[in-house]
């Protein structure tokens, strides 16, 4: 698929009512909504700052991206040892106890992927929202919706809830800074990814690169 069936691609959108494809609108006006012409169900609001909203989203979630991966997610007091436990250190213990590819996998979808993205979101989005000229806005930002796929933090959220709940009646559960920081961390990812208007972003980096092409060299 080369750049131009890409680009004619992502002008379309699909109706995930009736399965009804039509063209991407450029923007929706402030207190609009654009609904299918055929189910009339609703396909696309106004997203109000979207850009200055997922910039700070974004690095909200960065912030709480370490203490997440790093700090004590739960202490358990089992048959008197209190072992706590990280999103880093249950890799590692994985890795010893030679689950190799599961380590890899916890780690790619719960460590690198998530953090990659918000890399690659907070590139964009501070470009576009300082109006600075970096390189390569558009590889990155496809490369970002390509991450959205690979990072499971709510999965990991869900595994992690679940055991708290097994492990309630066999021992003392206290909860960890880290979960804390995990459910912030989710949480402003999930808000960044809300506050995103993707046919703004597309519109905006693509003025971006005509202008750059513009540049003298
Ligand atoms: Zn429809």
């Amino acid at each position: 698929m080369n750049d131009n069936d890409n680009n004619t691609l992502q002008q379309l959108m699909v109706c995930h009512h009736c399965d009804l494809v039509l063209q991407k609108p450029p923007s929706v006006p402030e207190h609009h909504r654009v609904f299918c012409p055929q189910c009339h169900h609703k396909l696309l609001s106004h997203k109000p700052n979207s850009l200055e909203r997922t910039f700070i989203w974004t690095l909200t979630a960065l912030v709480f991206f370490m203490p997440a991966i790093f700090l004590p997610l739960l202490h358990l007091d089992l048959f008197g040892q209190s072992p706590s436990s990280s999103v880093m250190s249950g890799i590692l213990a994985l890795w010893q106890q030679e689950f190799y590819s599961v380590a890899v996998v916890v780690l790619v979808t719960s460590v690198l992927a998530p953090m990659l993205q918000l890399i690659l979101l907070s590139y964009v989005t501070y470009s576009l929202y300082f109006g600075h000229k970096l390189p390569g806005l558009v590889r990155v930002f496809k490369a970002y919706l390509e991450l959205r796929h690979w990072g499971m933090l709510e999965i990991y959220l869900i595994g992690l809830l679940v055991s708290v709940i097994k492990l309630i009646d066999m021992a003392e559960v206290v909860v960890g800074i880290g979960l804390f920081s995990f459910i912030a961390l989710l949480m402003a990812q999930i808000m960044a990814v809300f506050s995103m208007d993707a046919p703004l972003f597309w519109r905006l980096l693509e003025q971006n690169k005509a202008t750059t092409k513009e540049l003298p060299q």
